[in-house]
């Protein structure tokens, strides 16, 4: 990344005397279109974090917020581009949270802890993953589940009662 502009954006000034918290920096990248940051670390999702005024936020709803519009309570700022750090307002959208829950899921990159049940295709696919010799910590990870849930469907499917079983 040596020969890419990188680009600034300031983070507003308060009116309260604190620091305004370190500018963000960005490079663009060209086939995506993402503005990648490079001055700030991502949080355990890989989301930027920033502070704003003392207070610590995440850069994407704080971008979108300062560009954009603001958020209502009860919505979320995606990422379109499913990039975490990307910082380009023009690649988010609002959404609930079973949007992104969904979304998320779609694209495979959900923390699945708390998806609590899978429909009697996705028990389905998870057999036939099984039975391609993939481990209980990879299902676990790949449906969302306990690793002890993934026992439950495999038996389940063996003594052909899947349908009945519930997670
Ligand atoms: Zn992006």
């Amino acid at each position: 990344m040596q020969n890419k502009t990188l680009y600034t954006i300031e983070i507003e000034r308060c009116t309260m005397g604190r620091s305004r918290g370190k500018s963000l920096q960005y490079y663009i990248d060209e086939k995506t279109g993402c503005y990648e940051c490079v001055s700030h670390a991502g949080n355990e999702k890989g989301y930027i974090q920033i502070t704003v005024n003392g207070k610590h936020r995440t850069a994407h709803k704080y971008l979108y917020e300062r560009f954009i519009a603001k958020v209502p309570e009860n919505l979320k700022v995606m990422h379109i581009c499913d990039n975490p750090r990307c910082l380009n307002v023009n690649h988010y959208t609002i959404g609930t949270t079973g949007d992104n829950n969904d979304d998320a899921y779609k694209k495979g990159r959900r923390d699945q802890k708390n998806r609590k049940f899978l429909t009697d295709d996705e028990k389905l696919a998870l057999c036939e993953d099984k039975k391609a010799k993939m481990t209980r910590v990879k299902l676990a990870k790949k449906y969302g589940i306990g690793i002890s849930t993934v026992g439950d469907i495999w038996k389940a499917y063996k003594e052909g009662k899947l349908q009945s079983v519930s997670v």
